[in-house]
């Protein structure tokens, strides 16, 4: 398979343009959103899925996964009295499982919505049929998390990204049509890589109706296809971070846990190019383990960790939820369009 080769940039750049690049994708997110970075928890509910995508170890076909479900009573019991203060935010993700969907995501929807009001609800739970959208967005989510791994459609089709590249693509129109705010991305380094793919990648990135999106690097999983491969190139990473958010300025952009295995300092440099939103890992860890995406060794950001991150990107915490943040903008734009009229 060819591949990107780990170094270089997505575009040819002089001594000293990387840096400038980074610093002005930084101004644009301070412009748009203060200095202020979201913090999300996440927490990890069921490792079950249906797909056999080749990156991933949660791929049905990874046999000796120890699969999990996690009790429906103990997330309450965690929704209720286990989150950190700092999170305005929560995601709840799956693998691909409407069985976990229906018996656990569903109903913890419902005790958010009753009894955590303020938090904003995200989900990343996978390509779905169009019902059980519209029953996650009833009980109460609001921001859906698809990414399209790879924008080119062979690239798609040869890692084994679930179902078809169209249908990702249908399902991220359909989402936002139905009133969802949309998060999208992509994995750096996935083989098979190409910069042509890349910026095919970035393109589609900024014509979808999206509220967000994340570049996340490659990192190999145990038990999968390319266990033996490379990881994702990490100074390119967090130049295609930068890179969307100077295309796209009002994005929710995420600096993922996964750049903290690739590098030390991963997620201060994705804070100082331009992400403006940091997770906080709420899996239990009893089951942490299971959440198989890549290693067993994969970090876990905590709320220390978060903090210190922040504060060393000289950015503060926001105190409004992702959620309301749009639900303002949204009601803004709509003032304008009346006066564009009136
Ligand atoms: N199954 C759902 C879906 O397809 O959207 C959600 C869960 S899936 C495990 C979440 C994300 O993990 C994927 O969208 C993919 O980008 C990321 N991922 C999986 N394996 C990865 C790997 N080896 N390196 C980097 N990211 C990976």
């Amino acid at each position: 398979m060819t591949s990107l080769p780990p170094g270089g940039t997505v575009f040819p750049m002089a001594d000293g343009e990387a840096a400038s690049l980074e610093e002005r994708a930084g101004a644009v997110r301070d412009e748009i959103f203060g200095r202020e970075i979201f913090v999300r928890g996440v927490i990890e509910v069921s490792n079950y899925c249906r797909q056999n995508c080749d990156y991933c170890g949660m791929r049905r076909g990874n046999r000796s996964l120890k699969r999990f479900r996690l009790e429906l009573e103990n997330l309450r019991e965690l929704v209720r009295h286990g989150l950190p203060d700092v999170i305005t935010d929560l995601n709840i993700q799956t693998g691909e499982d409407t069985v976990g969907d229906r018996e656990i995501v569903l109903p913890l929807l419902e005790t958010i919505r009753q009894e955590k009001a303020q938090l904003g609800i995200s989900v990343c739970l996978g390509t779905l049929d169009h019902k059980l959208y519209d029953e996650l967005k009833a009980a109460g989510a609001s921001y859906y998390i698809i990414k399209m791994e790879t924008g080119n459609r062979d690239h798609y089709r040869e890692v084994h990204a679930p179902g078809t590249f169209d249908q990702r693509l249908a399902a991220i129109r359909y989402l936002a049509a139905s009133g969802w705010a949309v998060s999208s991305g992509f994995i750096l380094g996935l083989p098979g890589q190409t910069r042509a793919r890349i910026e095919e990648t970035l393109e589609l990135l900024g014509e979808l109706p999206l509220a967000g999106a994340s570049v996340s690097p490659f990192i190999a999983g145990e038990q999968t296809p390319f266990a033996q491969e490379p990881p994702g190139n990490f100074e390119l990473t967090i130049e295609c971070i930068a890179r969307l958010r100077l295309r796209n300025p009002s994005y929710i952009i995420p600096a993922v846990s996964a750049l903290n295995l690739v590098n030390a300092d991963g997620y201060l440099r994705a804070l100082r190019a331009g992400a403006n939103l940091a997770t906080i890992n709420l899996t239990p860890s009893t089951n942490r383990g299971d959440y198989l995406l890549y290693k067993r060794d994969r970090v876990i950001m905590h709320e220390q960790r978060v903090r210190a991150a922040i504060a060393q990107a000289g950015c503060a915490i926001s105190k409004v939820s992702i959620a309301e943040t749009l639900r303002q903008r949204e009601v803004l734009s709509r003032v304008s369009a009346i006066r564009a009229v009136a």
